[in-house]
């Protein structure tokens, strides 16, 4: 056995901004990872005001915002004409935008961080069954060379992703349910008249397609935009009417939606975040960015010693928001006669509306939950401000 230090399994995003909020807070923790390098794929594309707002401290928001582009709204379209639209600029937040990012470049921005603190992914390190995990003792393997390590660490946050082995180990439940049709996307440069600096959605006869630009940060002047197309078609591409295939497509995947949440976010002495705790359809746009809330979150508490509180800070937020990303994704996809109808009619009547409008706005943009942690930070943060030039008279 080694270290009495914390431990994170997955340099995923979430496990990555994990030890970068916990080594601000003076925590340095073990981070292990089975992949011998980051992932190289696209997958989340844009970040939410939220993450910037949490990631500012550590300087990593001021560099993504220098590699990304604004995103200030969302449109919708039906029979080639714009029948909604949100506009992010009316959002009273310091970041009123989303950032179009390539989830690759986030990985890499936040692996460099983490580099320059001195703290190393250990790589190639696989969380196997671990009978004894809730105890804090997880067995690794190292894929390389096979050999076999065991770790005994005060607390283990597992970022390991979807397939969580930790959630496994635990035996926690990840209830909830899977969408039967397959969902496909496409990374292609386009030729299209949809303006760039804005997410896209069509509504189809019975289905959706979901429109946005890719920003890896290494765009050179005169190269094609590369646009997201995806949608629960078989070939979403054919759906684009209005739009010309320029080029390959750099990646083509097909997936099943699932909205999953775990039973418990915490259990002994192991505590989930991320793709790990909670699973739902990319409408929204929020797998990425509500992980990273809750390795926030999670740093917060273990830095005032108060880990006992997360399953209760945690877990109705992030139910909430899987269960209302599944109402919206449910109507957006329109299979059913009545929701598409609702979908197709209501939609452009009810957006007129100033409070739906606003909901819409703060679901869309991670800003649909306060975070009290961050007010209590905030208070006490300009509370030590107040107090140091009143010192300073005094002296
Ligand atoms: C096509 C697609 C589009 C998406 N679009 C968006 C979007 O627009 N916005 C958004 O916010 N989210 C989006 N997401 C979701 C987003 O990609 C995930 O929510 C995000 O990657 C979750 O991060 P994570 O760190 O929790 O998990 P992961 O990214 O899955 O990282 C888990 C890490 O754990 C490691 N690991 C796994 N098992 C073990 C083990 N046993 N031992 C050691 N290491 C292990 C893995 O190698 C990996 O590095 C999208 C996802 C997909 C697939």
């Amino acid at each position: 056995m080694t270290l009495s230090t914390p431990l994170i399994i997955g340099a995923g995003p979430v496990g990555m901004a994990a030890a970068t909020f916990l080594s601000q807070d003076g925590i340095v923790p073990r981070i292990v990872d089975k992949r011998a390098e980051r992932s190289k794929f696209s997958k989340a594309l844009a970040i939410n005001p939220r993450t910037l707002e949490l990631l500012e401290e550590s300087g990593i928001t001021d560099q993504l915002l220098g590699l990304g582009r604004k995103i200030h709204g969302t449109t919708f379209h039906r029979n080639d004409k714009i029948i909604a639209e949100i506009d992010f600029n009316d959002l009273e937040h310091r970041f009123p935008f989303m950032l179009a990012l390539s989830q690759a470049t986030t990985e890499r921005v936040l692996s460099e961080h983490l580099a320059r603190k001195g703290i190393e992914i250990e790589r190639q390190l696989e969380l196997v069954e671990s009978p004894a995990l809730i105890q804090g003792k997880a067995n690794l393997v190292h894929s390389e060379t096979q050999s076999h390590l065991q770790i005994d660490a005060p607390w283990i946050l597992a970022a390991d992703g979807a397939h969580s082995v930790a959630r496994k180990s635990v035996h926690v439940p990840f209830a909830g349910d899977t969408y039967e049709r397959a969902w496909v996307l496409d990374d292609i440069p386009l030729a299209s008249d949809f303006a760039p600096d804005r997410a896209h959605i069509k509504l189809l006869d019975d289905g959706f397609l979901f429109l946005l630009p890719i920003y890896t940060g290494e765009e050179k002047p005169g190269e094609p935009t590369v646009w997201r197309v995806m949608g629960n078609y078989p070939e979403p591409l054919a759906q684009l009417t209005e739009s010309n295939l320029i080029g390959e497509s750099l990646w083509n995947s097909s997936f099943h939606i699932a909205h999953r949440v775990v039973e418990s976010m915490s259990v002994g002495q192991v505590y989930f975040a991320g793709d790990a705790a909670h699973l739902h359809s990319p409408v929204g746009a929020r797998g990425m960015n509500l992980g990273i809330e809750d390795a926030w979150v999670f740093a917060e508490l273990a830095k005032r010693d108060e880990l006992k509180l997360y399953d209760q800070q945690r877990w109705p937020v992030d139910n909430a928001v899987v269960q209302r990303i599944r109402t919206i994704t449910d109507f957006a996809k329109g299979e059913s006669w009545m929701r598409r109808t609702i979908r197709n009619v209501m939609l452009p009547r009810v957006m007129r509306w100033k409070s739906i409008r606003e909901n819409m706005l703060k679901t869309l943009t991670g800003l649909d939950h306060p975070l009290p942690l961050m007010q209590k930070k905030a208070a006490s943060e300009s509370a030590a401000a107040d107090e140091k030039p009143r010192k300073r008279r005094r002296d």
